[in-house]
């Protein structure tokens, strides 16, 4: 049976490095009241810890995407659920739970960049970077991890687990 396992990262670490994420936000977007955009649904916690992190005027929205069935690896992504308002010159972070093979987000990058923000940057709370598969630039990293599947913290295995405050290796026969 799989399940939770080793801690990969504690909820002190997260808080403790989201703190400093917040920090670095607030200080580059102080006076451009920001839309931070939460993929669904993985980075759901990540996004309500950062907001509470990032003292300055900034707005929220959420946008959920699939891999299509079966062709994860191909990076065939598409929107289930969109934005509900327009991103037009606006300044845009996506908040994302994690950078993997890179498909899913060079996806998301595309789409949004076609709605014509007034900036577009990428603040991630985990990068698998041994996996990378196609490569997209992140601005605000949280954690760099080795290539271990992990869950807790808005990460699941068969929809469980997202509720855990602390990030574990998923272990086990
Ligand atoms: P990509 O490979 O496109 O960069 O990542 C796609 C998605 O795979 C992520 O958004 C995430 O939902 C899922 N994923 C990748 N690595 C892990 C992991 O270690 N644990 C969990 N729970 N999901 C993962």
């Amino acid at each position: 049976m799989l399940q939770p396992g080793r801690v990969i990262i504690s909820q002190a670490e997260l808080q403790g490095r989201i703190a400093e994420l917040g920090t670095d936000l607030a200080r580059d977007f102080a006076h451009e009241r920001p839309i931070m955009v939460g993929v669904l649904q993985g980075a759901f916690l990540f996004m309500a810890d950062l907001i509470r992190a990032t003292p300055i005027e900034l707005t929220t929205d959420f946008i959920g995407v699939a891999s299509y069935a079966g062709s994860k690896s191909s990076g065939q992504v598409r929107i289930v659920s969109d934005l509900s308002v327009a991103i037009e010159g606006r300044h845009v972070v996506i908040v994302e739970d994690i950078v993997d093979t890179g498909l899913t987000l060079s996806y998301l990058k595309r789409t949004l960049e076609a709605r014509r923000p007034r900036s577009l940057r990428v603040c991630v709370l985990v990068d698998k970077v041994e996996r990378r598969k196609v490569d997209v630039p992140l601005d605000y990293v949280g954690f760099t991890i080795p290539n271990v599947f992990i869950v807790g913290y808005g990460f699941d295995y068969d929809g469980l687990y997202r509720n855990l405050p602390y990030v574990a290796a998923l272990e086990g026969e």
